[in-house]
């Protein structure tokens, strides 16, 4: 081999095509051109684009008028490729999603053991927003991304006063998403004048001891968190920084620690899509993440982030077009972390 390099730089065509074959051996883990990836975009969007399932969440009034159509897709590659498909520039709130950075912060400052010791990394079978999963074990074997350990989890998150720990989780998304991110002001007021189940079960969760302080702020804080605007781009981006072991493959910036992010990953596996994720897990095998704004954000570790938006929900309350189209998507790329080929 060497000695055929040697003699190939006196024969440039030879070099070429050298170089070209090493470097298509480089890239066999993972071997989407741009081409296949802008494709298997496109058939998605064309595909479910007619799609009538489903209808907006209303218990939260301002999210019952948002554009039931917008529709968009973005694909964020490891290395830091972004390739886009329909509405990318309406921006929703990004609801539950949020809950996955927030639990990701709390694992940075407090180490992965905090989330387990605290409200738990396991599946309740129950709705996000159950009550009747904090009564099971009185708020611990369950995990961050149901409201429960989700408010539980933003009021784990240091700070001197409110507003230091706003800053920080607002700048913490950002980081992720690899821009400033604002609130959604209409959903924020919206969500805030009708949480006051969100405001019992952070009661609850201070009854039993896994809010230390404050819960009606922690329920706060979390409404605002959960109000932030972001496009499917933003969401993608948040979602390939996961699969590149906490790097922005877009800004370049170590945005978490490497090591915490398989737990990350594992809790997004478990329980991202509420009550459904075992379904959703044995059909794509891709940990992920829904909001009842619209968006699913999906990871394919090592290879892409991958977002969809489109408001309508099922009764789980998890996006019809974004399951259906991320799942297309990832079987034509080979998404699935579960796949091998055998040696
Ligand atoms: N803010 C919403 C709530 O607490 C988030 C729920 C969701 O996206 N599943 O009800």
């Amino acid at each position: 081999m060497l000695g055929f390099l040697r003699s190939s730089f006196r024969r440039p065509a030879a070099l070429v095509l050298a170089v070209f074959v090493l470097a298509s051996f480089a890239s066999v883990s993972w071997a989407q051109t741009p081409d296949q990836i802008n494709a298997a975009l496109k058939a998605a969007l064309e595909k479910y684009k007619g799609l009538k399932e489903g209808a907006n969440a209303d218990y939260i009034p301002a999210l019952a008028k948002v554009d039931s159509a917008i529709y968009g897709i973005a694909l964020v590659t490891t290395d830091g490729k972004v390739y886009t498909a329909g509405d990318v520039k309406s921006e929703v709130s990004i609801q539950s999603i949020s809950k996955v950075f927030t639990m990701a912060l709390v694992m940075e400052e407090q180490g992965v053991e905090a989330i387990e010791k605290n409200m738990g990394v396991d599946a309740t079978g129950q709705v996000f927003n159950s009550i009747v999963a904090v009564e099971q074990y009185k708020g611990a074997e369950m995990n961050p991304l149901v409201n429960p350990g989700a408010i539980t989890a933003t009021s784990m998150v240091s700070g001197k006063d409110r507003a230091e720990i706003w800053n920080k989780i607002l700048a913490w998304h950002g980081a992720f998403a690899g821009r400033t991110l604002t609130v959604n002001q209409e959903v924020f007021k919206s969500e805030a004048e009708t949480n006051q189940r969100n405001q019992a079960i952070s009661m609850l969760m201070y009854a039993y001891g896994h809010i230390k302080d404050n819960p009606l702020q922690a329920t706060d804080i979390y409404t605002e968190q959960c109000s932030i605007s972001v496009n499917a781009k933003d969401l993608a981006t948040m979602a390939a920084t996961l699969a590149n072991g906490g790097k922005n493959p877009a800004t370049g910036k170590q945005v978490m620690k490497s090591e915490n992010v398989p737990e990350v990953l594992a809790v997004m596996a478990t329980a991202g899509l509420y009550d459904d994720s075992g379904k959703w897990l044995y059909a794509t095998g891709l940990p992920a993440k829904s909001g009842v704004g619209g968006g699913i954000i999906a990871v394919s570790p090592g290879k892409f982030g991958i977002a969809v938006i489109s408001p309508p929900l099922d009764k789980a309350g998890n996006s019809v077009r974004a399951q259906k189209a991320i799942a297309e998507i990832s079987t034509v790329l080979h998404g699935n972390p579960y796949e091998a080929r055998p040696k």
